[in-house]
């Protein structure tokens, strides 16, 4: 290096890294923060790193996702590692083999000028022959997911017995991941007198019984408000018939047109039977669990991944890190027979400050584990109403008519327009976009036109009755920066309501529902017969009535511009074209084969009916 370089890095170096130097760190650091272009500490960076440096001391940092918590442990690890030595010292546990190599990744690169130090990555789904060698070479930090940390320590492959650090990298994942047990094995291994250091995004209880269990009066570290955990979830529960909940699970897919699920079942049967049918039935899903070899769950995972499967049927066993960001809901098809359970499946969704649902199909026997499962979350449920068939066709229809939106035009088409012109010609626009939804539409209305009502009825208290309410359907949505609870406001100001009296408001992308008690009905329409939001039309109708007896579907009391809804209950929609299944679909259904739901209730209808009411004569006989 010749000496005018020398001079400019050191400028650099000087200018960019007064702020880090600060903090305490040494050169080889620093200047593997330069190359890094670093420029400022972050805050949890700044708080943590010169208490780290100075102390040997335990620590719980709270810190969203993003904030840099990587580099405010270990930078402080790094530095202190001792690397004349061979032996372990540092152990850093993440959830996953992602973050476990992204980890290891920045920790090489930080430690780039730290000659002689080694990282080495621990995680499943690779040779743990090599990384077994990898560590007999020496590494004196080891990065690892708890599963299979513990599987090397049980075959004796690592000595983590004379550890001086250990992190726990996004203790709120693992321990929603379920590895709890793994950890305190894990733990149990190591030294009494190392330092702890705890890095979370979110402080639930479990992570603040770790905090005290392994901890000992450990500095507490705080960036943005503390976040109570899984807030950004919230749970549901859907009380039907026995019988119904797959019929339930079906629904609650179908008015949700964009899920990304992970449906948990209780055993190994049941899920492959639940993935079975719905493969059947035309949806894209897959089972996971324990009779499947490693390749066909890698196989299952990665079609998971890559969103080819929208509904992933899991055992809670082989749901156990499933590490696949931005699923939507959760669904318990059945609940687990512990609820602390519950807070591993549920925080399956939910994760790095998204939100997500999750969902639970309960029958009427069940419904009071929903209030211990409430003790254990912290958190309560919602009661809600498996949609009825008209709002799942509403649901499916707008879905599509976005998508056709959003849609970019392929200018391959253009060649064609003429002789399709041709065959359209002396068709109105709206003749057209009639026809063209009905394609779609009538496969849902056909299967769910008949459909009958899958809430079973309970009484007690875990019911709220919601009365004789209205519900409504309005054309605002969340592109209209409306969630469920500015929506809520904006009716309730706009109606002159109070906050209970609009119910059960679900925001969808572009419009939304709400409850309204039935005898406020007319003048909710009123109000909204002519009304504007930011300028454009706001658009409110009746969806269905819905009271304690009477839940069948009211016909539309709609304007005449809603066309799909004239032509659903005229019934000059064509036919359904039945699609060849390899066709690409937009939706999650491979064929245009509707599932058997609908048909089944046409036959079935007046039988099921005397069959349930026999049941319930009899469980009241008891
Ligand atoms: P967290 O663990 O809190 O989710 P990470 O440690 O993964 O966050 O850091 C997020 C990203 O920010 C990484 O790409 C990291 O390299 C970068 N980063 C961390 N600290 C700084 C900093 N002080 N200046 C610029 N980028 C940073
Ligand atoms: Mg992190």
């Amino acid at each position: 290096m010749t000496s005018r370089q020398d001079i400019r890095t050191f400028a650099a170096y000087y200018i960019c890294m007064n702020k880090f130097e600060l903090l305490g760190l040494n050169e080889a650091l620093l200047k593997a923060i330069s190359d890094m272009g670093f420029e400022t500490p972050s805050e949890v960076q700044e708080k943590a790193i010169p208490v780290l440096l100075q102390e040997d001391t335990d620590m719980v940092a709270l810190a969203q996702t993003g904030t840099g918590k990587t580099a405010a442990f270990g930078f402080p690890l790094i530095q202190k590692i001792d690397i004349n030595s061979k032996r372990t010292q540092g152990l850093i546990l993440s959830p996953t083999r992602e973050l476990c190599l992204q980890i290891t990744n920045e920790l090489k690169n930080y430690s780039k000028y730290a000659k002689g130090l080694n990282t080495v990555a621990i995680y499943g789904g690779a040779s743990i022959t090599d990384q077994a060698s990898q560590i007999r070479r020496g590494a004196q930090i080891i990065v690892a997911t708890p599963g299979r940390m513990q599987d090397m320590v049980n075959r004796k492959l690592v000595d983590i017995s004379a550890i001086e650090y250990c992190i726990l990298d996004e203790a709120d994942e693992m321990l929603n991941m379920g590895f709890y047990e793994d950890i305190t094995e894990i733990l149990s291994h190591t030294p009494a007198e190392k330092n702890t250091w705890l890095f979370s995004a979110t402080m639930p209880k479990e992570v603040a019984t770790i905090a005290k269990k392994f901890m000992r009066t450990p500095v507490e570290i705080t960036v943005g408000t503390k976040n109570m955990g899984t807030s950004n979830v919230s749970h549901e529960y859907y009380v039907v018939n026995a019988r119904d909940r797959y019929a339930a699970l079906k629904r609650l897919s179908d008015a949700n047109p964009d899920i990304f699920s992970v449906v948990f079942c209780r055993t190994k049967r049941d899920t492959q039977k639940v993935a079975e049918q719905l493969i059947e039935d035309g949806y894209n899903a897959a089972a996971i669990h324990g009779d499947l070899s490693q390749n066909q769950r890698d196989l299952v995972m990665k079609s998971f991944r890559s969103r080819q499967i929208q509904m992933l049927v899991a055992t809670d066993v082989a749901a156990r890190g499933i590490d696949v960001e931005d699923i939507t809901h959760v669904i318990n098809y059945q609940l687990p027979d512990e609820p602390e359970i519950y807070t591993h499946r549920s925080g399956r969704t939910g994760r790095a400050g998204k939100s997500g649902v999750s969902m639970v199909i309960v029958s009427k026997s069940e419904v009071r584990k929903i209030k211990t499962i409430e003790r254990v979350i912290g958190q309560t449920f919602e009661r809600k109403e498996i949609p009825d068939g008209r709002e799942i066709c509403e649901v499916q229809l707008f879905h599509l008519a976005n998508e056709i939106n959003k849609t970019e035009i392929n200018h391959e088409i253009d060649r064609y327009l003429p002789s399709i012109n041709e065959l359209f010609e002396g068709l109105s626009k709206e003749e057209i976009l009639k026809k063209f939804f009905s394609v779609e539409f009538t496969r849902f209305f056909n299967y769910y036109n008949k459909a009958q009502d899958l809430n079973a009825k309970v009484s007690g208290d875990a019911y709220e009755d919601q009365g004789d309410s209205t519900r409504f359907f309005i054309n605002v949505g969340a592109k209209d920066d409306f969630d469920w609870m500015s929506l809520k406001d904006f009716l309730k100001a706009t109606l002159n309501l109070e906050r209970d009296e609009v119910n059960r408001v679900e925001v969808k992308d572009s419009f939304s529902f709400f409850n309204v008690d039935s005898s406020k009905a007319e003048e909710v329409i009123k109000i909204f017969e002519d009304f504007k939001h930011q300028g454009r039309h706001v658009n409110v109708e009746i969806t269905k009535k819905s009271s304690g007896k009477d839940r069948g579907r009211k016909p539309f009391k709609g304007k005449e511009k809603r066309s799909y809804g004239k032509s659903a209950s005229g019934g000059d929609a064509p036919k359904g074209r039945r699609r060849s299944s390899d066709a690409p679909t937009s939706g999650r259904r491979r064929s245009s084969e509707a599932p058997s739901e609908g048909r089944k209730n046409k036959k079935s209808g007046g039988k099921k009916k005397s069959i349930e009411s026999s049941i319930n004569r009899r469980r009241s006989k008891k």
